[in-house]
């Protein structure tokens, strides 16, 4: 097999850590060894695993009709109920209509397509291109790892896209001026941002794209005012805002969605992951109503919006979907992520004086930490010592599963946890941290 993000082409040759079965916050090895899963599978797995109700809604969807397509005109009921569910759960500001794909990368390049339709109808051929931020995470498609800010994603593959360009990464702690607040920090950050759409000239920059709390790159929250800021600027050039919520929708920050976290009112939003709790493979995108308005009223003129993709609204994955989002309903998700969620971080921050650990910093159910030399953001440890890999290692032999990148690590357990399972996390966390110090 070769595998995602895996180094080495036959990867299945390196002896992969093979997962067979999961239960609750739960996975298990094809040897019986249990872990518990502290990044939900890929920041997705929210209801964790053998939830009956989906396993049910899959099932009967599959019995009533497995397939059937959204092309021309024609579609299910499923995706229709899906919809309607979604945009009324979105409520940072009103939405006006919901495009499904089938992941969070597919969600990002329907994005720069649809706003470049929209430009094209509005008779701005020029008004192009996309600002993402350094150090962000938005897919590994063509379109979406351009979009990305990780170098990786760009080397070797002659990337990015000449139409995208990237401004400053909002990480308070790695990037501040000494004596600068969070708030002045937000106001370079804003300026910097500023100078770059007039030195591209405001009449060619579509829109600005940002993960409310950035996911992949470190779990990086924005400082204070930060948002604010960008909105007026992006505001004042008639640029879009396109927020990519493939991981902060649902819950994870303990809102909904991130944008009711940070005030952020956008034209686009980008969700797949917990909208089926993983069960099922799905994104969707939001649209704003002056958006679809200007679709509409010059679809005439353009032809149709001729994008979409065979298993876009795909039946069986709405119908789990829309059994997830009820779920969280009924089960007051948020709630119980609220009432979690001040244990987990504080729990874990309380492992900041480790001499190893540069900060500690998250959210909600979702958490990253830098391991550094010194204590300061500009002693990296040297590359070759692993520091990162080395406490990722011993989490898995301790039976827990997190992300590592670098010397940057990251939890993002199911919403479902438990107060024993959080105990457990930040048991497994202090062990493995004083094995690798
Ligand atoms: N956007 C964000 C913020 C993500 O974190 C991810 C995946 O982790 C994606 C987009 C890409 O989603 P997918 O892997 O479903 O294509």
């Amino acid at each position: 097999m070769l595998a995602p993000f895996t180094a080495g082409w036959q990867s299945t040759d390196l002896h992969p850590l093979v997962i067979e079965r999961s239960e609750g916050s739960y996975v298990y090895d094809i040897n019986g060894k249990k872990y518990i899963d502290a990044l939900a599978g890929l920041w997705c797995t929210a209801l964790g695993g053998n939830e009956p109700r989906l396993i049910k809604a899959a099932t009967e969807q599959l019995n009533k009709l497995p397939f059937y397509h959204s092309f021309w005109n024609r579609t299910t009921k499923p995706s229709l109920d899906l919809a309607n569910e979604i945009l009324s759960m979105f409520t940072a500001r009103e939405m006006g209509k919901v495009f499904f794909t089938n992941s969070g990368s597919e969600a990002n390049d329907s994005q720069v397509k649809l706003v470049w339709y929209y430009n094209n109808a509005l008779g701005r051929p020029n008004k192009k291109k996309f600002i993402a931020r350094s150090k962000s995470y938005h897919g590994s498609t063509l379109i979406a790892a351009s979009l990305s800010g990780l170098p990786a994603l760009h080397q070797k593959f002659d990337l990015p896209a000449p139409f995208v360009l990237h401004t400053d990464c909002p990480h308070y702690w790695r990037f501040r001026l000494p004596d600068e607040t969070e708030e002045e920090f937000s106001t370079r950050l804003a300026n910097n941002l500023e100078n770059l759409i007039l030195k591209e000239g405001p009449e060619t920059v579509a829109a600005f794209i940002a993960e409310p709390v950035m996911g992949a790159g470190g779990v990086i929250l924005p400082p204070k005012t930060y948002f604010d800021k960008i909105q007026a600027i992006l505001k004042k050039y008639d640029i879009l805002l396109i927020a990519d919520e493939v991981i902060t929708a649902f819950g994870r920050l303990g809102t909904m969605f991130g944008c009711d976290m940070y005030g952020i009112k956008p034209d686009l939003v980008s969700i797949a992951k917990a909208l089926s709790s993983a069960y099922m493979p799905i994104g969707a995108i939001l649209v704003s109503p002056e958006i679809t308005d200007v679709i509409y009223s010059q679809s005439n003129k353009l032809g149709s919006f001729a994008h979409g993709f065979t298993y876009s609204g795909h039946p069986v994955s709405c119908a789990v979907a829309i059994e997830t989002l009820k779920i969280y309903n009924e089960r007051n998700i948020i709630e119980h992520v609220n009432k979690i969620a001040p244990r987990f971080q504080e729990g874990i921050k309380a492992f900041s004086g480790s001499p190893i650990v540069g900060e500690i910093r998250g959210l909600g159910l979702i958490l990253g930490t830098e391991f550094v030399d010194n204590k300061s953001p500009n002693d990296p440890f040297p590359a070759e010592w692993g520091v990162g890999s080395i406490f990722g290692a011993e989490c898995e032999k301790r039976g827990m599963l997190i992300r590592v990148a670098g010397d940057s690590i990251m939890l993002s357990p199911p919403l479902i946890m438990t107060p024993n399972e959080v105990e457990e996390i930040i048991s497994k966390f202090g062990d493995a941290l004083k094995a690798t110090e």
